[in-house]
């Protein structure tokens, strides 16, 4: 069932989502070659905490910590870990979640160690780019698979493999909300936009094949060939006049020029 929010609902979800940036911005501040992704999500968690919210993320459906950071060929749900050192070159996709007054906060971005290969900068940028394709499409009266097709058809251009077995979804006062929103589809398809409607766009793009392996600790999701993956999130209020993103990078960006 999709739920409809109104624009005082959209405002929270909106101050859940500039939290979550503010949380990645602190994150990306910190991300150097030497610190484990550990240390990364105790800054989150205590930055999530300070402001008033609780990480969303930490014991949902048993979910052991705040953040989900994932380097390399990991695609999502990474486990921060201190056995997990990061190193110049490697990218680390962090996917961060918070619940405050009613509402929840959910957004990624993916982050350079240091200098990395021409190779994997341009995965980072086919994939951001993915992403403000797809969002274009968000607005009342188009179809979730024009947001799935413009997602798919941009990365695809790059000889990219789009993973198939996760996908975005709506956002609310739960994470995941109706509709499901695939990174890959056809234009027309699928549920219809409607004013109201909050869906998180979430392209999981991988620099080889699509194809992805679960492991065994029950959560991450690598890349089968083990090249690496990007992921980028947005949380996105349809409106008629187009998508209002509720999700800030320039707040993660600014952080990182500094
Ligand atoms: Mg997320
Ligand atoms: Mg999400």
């Amino acid at each position: 069932m999709i739920h409809l929010k109104t624009d005082e609902e959209i405002e929270l979800l909106r101050e859940n989502n500039i939290l979550v940036s503010q949380t990645l911005a602190e994150v990306g501040r910190h991300i150097r070659p030497g610190v484990t992704t550990l240390e990364l999500d105790r800054i989150a968690e205590e930055f999530i905490r300070a402001h008033g919210a609780v990480p969303a993320f930490l014991g949902y459906q048993g979910f052991p910590a705040s953040l989900c950071v994932s380097v390399n060929e990991q695609v999502v749900h990474g486990i921060p870990s201190a056995d997990c050192v990061l190193k110049e070159g490697d990218i680390v996709s962090v996917d961060c979640g918070t619940f405050m007054k009613g509402f929840v906060g959910d957004s990624a971005y993916t982050f350079a160690v240091g200098e990395v290969s021409e190779e994997v900068r341009q995965l980072m940028e086919v994939t951001k780019e993915a992403l403000h394709k797809g969002t274009a499409q968000a607005k009342a009266g188009n179809r979730v698979g024009d947001v799935s097709a413009a997602v798919q058809e941009y990365a695809e251009r790059f000889g990219y493999g789009v993973v198939r077995e996760l996908e975005g979804h709506g956002l609310g006062r739960k994470m995941h909300e109706d509709p499901g929103v695939p990174n890959y589809g056809a234009r027309g398809r699928g549920p219809l936009l409607k004013e109201g409607m909050v869906i998180c766009i979430e392209p999981m793009i991988n620099m080889g094949t699509k194809a992805v392996v679960f492991e065994r600790d029950g959560w991450t999701v690598r890349t089968r060939d083990r090249k690496p993956a990007a992921h980028y999130e947005f949380a996105v209020a349809v409106r008629k006049n187009g998508p209002d993103v509720l999700t800030d990078f320039s707040i993660i960006e600014k952080a990182l020029n500094n």
